[in-house]
């Protein structure tokens, strides 16, 4: 269980996968990067109507499953926001290619809300997306190889930055230039931004 406070009230996060909040998207987000800076483990939220559903399980330091009960399953053309978590790390690492091929597939599910896929890192908020090209190639090796989507996603990153770098051995996740990675993400399809969150001073320490 995690306690968790915003603006004087204490909110108390308890996790564990359903679990609902009423809170708004600031008051949300900001819990999430309280959870992202001590979190070893990574962890999924779905925010929509003014309600954060914990919809993470399997957690681990590397993965989390998510799964959106249809009871969870919004209504409307009103905007969903998938938050997930990467615990904190010495760099700062980019949304990884299962996280921007589920947020197609998620966006795909949802036609007439508008999606928006978010991680938090323990610093800051990643917000990805992906054109349209890229959607329809993503959406066409879906259907006929399914197995075969996140190297293609990871093997077009790659060669982008081996034709941009000439370096053969730049692996992306090891980048140390952020703006030059978003740049490159881009030609490739990939939507990046990036903010950083200020550190919200816990008043009741
Ligand atoms: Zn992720």
């Amino acid at each position: 269980m995690l306690m968790l406070y915003d603006s004087g009230s204490n909110i108390e996060m308890k996790r564990g996968y359903g679990s609902k909040y009423p809170i708004s998207v600031n008051k949300a987000e900001r819990s999430i990067d309280q959870i992202a800076r001590s979190n070893k483990l990574e962890d999924a939220w779905l925010h929509y109507r003014d309600t954060l559903t914990d919809v993470g399980y399997n957690e681990t330091a590397q993965n989390v499953e998510v799964y959106i009960d249809e009871k969870f399953k919004p209504h409307g053309g009103k905007t969903i926001i998938l938050y997930h978590t990467h615990p904190k790390e010495k760099d700062i690492y980019p949304p990884s290619p299962p996280d921007i091929i589920f947020h197609d597939i998620l966006s795909r599910t949802f036609p007439s809300n508008n999606v928006i896929s978010r991680m938090l890192d323990g610093r800051g908020v990643w917000e990805y997306d992906v054109d349209e090209k890229l959607s329809k190639e993503l959406h066409e090796i879906t259907l006929f190889s399914p197995h075969n989507i996140e190297e293609y996603l990871r093997e077009k990153i790659e060669k982008t930055y081996d034709s941009i770098n000439s370096k053969p051995d730049t692996i992306p996740y090891t980048y140390k230039n952020r703006k030059e990675h978003i740049e490159l993400m881009k030609a490739v399809g990939v939507k990046l931004t990036y903010r950083k969150m200020e550190f919200f001073q816990n008043p009741f320490k």
